[in-house]
């Protein structure tokens, strides 16, 4: 019997095959601009000192599985923390249900699961565009998946009116998923004030705010400065919902820490809903890896090490934020006669350039520079030695 005969083979994953592609190419100058992982100035992956320091501390530590609790309930505490700010009452109160997750991916895949279980209903609304993952993790805990808009392509920029716009016009109630800094893929975030309507309107509106903080710390260097979306929700009294992931701001891509948390009404319901996640998750993967969780809670109690991975985000983030320069004014003195303000006004590790997909295909063919179709680079890929000859390759391609 032919089991698997009406398989076909699933659609390639669109950042995956650009790093296939560009391995694959043997030419000197090649760039990769197209994967979310931070590099040194060399093009290099950095393991952070503090992990380093971290390691050391926890060698020859217990691994036994009666510790992963104990471990995991550490991460949480100091997850929740980050998000929401050490002195939160939420925090002091514990009025949130929290659990270590594989990762963003993993806390999302945990709450979307969540969702459909107690609002079987209710659709998720997506920043169009978002990370291409969003999609199909909801997809896959059948959750019916809505956008609202977002980017402005015309100036690059927010389009703060039709976001506005379609929260208002969603179903009350309606779950958003929102990235509270460093937008991937555009780099274009929300200011302050315009948090604050956009949280006044989801008052008005019951809305669910599901904060995804993939890159706490990318967009300025200061990790609670980019908490200040989920600080703002958070006077207005909202219930959240929160994915973080440690994978870039610790650079542990391969370790797969993360957490969920989600605010509840008081601590009985707290615990109810954290007995549930857990339930969730034992039937899906049981426990987390327990190896990484130790470094990210010893990285996160200990306050020598915390403060080392405090000053290592920000050298990430300069680092990025000088390159984000280079390229604009590079490009500039080549007096391209488009504007590239965006390039700087833009934050975080990505910038949506606004080059086309033909654009893109002759930055692949003609000079082995590597992104996606939608235009989106990653900065982390750009560096002293080749942000000439990107900014040369950029300038050809769109003279
Ligand atoms: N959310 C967003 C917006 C992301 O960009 C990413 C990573 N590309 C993730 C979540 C999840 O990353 P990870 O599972 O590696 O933590």
């Amino acid at each position: 019997f032919g089991w698997w005969d009406r398989v076909s083979p699933a659609a390639k994953d669109p950042i995956i095959g650009v790093t296939e592609a560009f391995l694959a190419d043997t030419n000197p100058h090649k760039i990769n601009l197209g994967v979310g992982a931070y590099r040194d100035d060399e093009g290099k992956p950095v393991v952070l000192q503090c992990v380093r320091n971290a390691e050391a501390k926890i060698a020859g530590c217990d691994f036994m599985e009666s510790n992963a609790t104990a471990v995991g309930s550490k991460l949480v505490e100091e997850s929740v923390k980050l998000a929401y700010g050490k002195d939160a009452n939420v925090v002091k109160e514990g009025t949130f249900a929290g659990l270590q997750a594989l990762s963003g991916t993993g806390a999302c895949r945990l709450f979307a699961e969540f969702q459909r279980r107690f609002h079987p209903e209710s659709p998720i609304y997506f920043p169009d565009p978002t990370w291409s993952n969003h999609p199909n993790i909801w997809r896959d805990a059948q959750v019916p998946v809505r956008t609202f808009q977002y980017y402005h392509p015309v100036s690059k920029g927010l389009n703060f009116a039709a976001l506005m716009d379609d929260i208002k016009n969603a179903p009350d109630a309606s779950f958003f998923l929102l990235h509270p800094c460093a937008h991937n893929p555009t780099g274009v975030d929300p200011t302050a004030e315009q948090w604050r309507e956009i949280s006044y309107q989801f008052k008005v509106k019951s809305h669910f705010p599901f904060f995804d903080v993939a890159y706490q710390g990318f967009a300025s260097g200061d990790l609670d400065m980019d908490a200040q979306a989920i600080r703002i929700f958070l006077e207005d009294g909202h219930l959240i919902g929160c994915a973080q992931s440690f994978a870039k701001n610790m650079g542990l891509y391969g370790h797969r820490v993360g957490c969920l948390s989600v605010l509840c009404a008081d601590a009985k319901q707290a615990v109810a809903v954290k007995s549930q996640l857990q339930q969730i998750a034992r039937a899906m993967y049981s426990n987390p890896p327990i190896h990484g969780l130790l470094l990210v809670s010893t990285i996160l109690s200990d306050p020598e090490t915390k403060a080392l991975w405090v000053k290592e985000v920000k050298v990430m983030a300069n680092r990025i934020q000088q390159m984000r320069s280079t390229l604009r004014e590079s490009l500039e003195k080549l007096a391209s006669p488009l504007n590239w303000e965006h390039i700087t006004n833009q934050v975080g590790m990505f910038c949506f350039s606004g080059l086309t997909a033909d654009q893109v295909d002759r930055l692949v063919r003609e000079f082995h520079i590597y992104l996606t179709q939608d235009g989106r680079m990653s900065m982390a890929g750009v560096t002293t030695s080749n942000v000439s000859y990107l900014a040369n390759a950029i300038h050809e391609v769109t003279r």
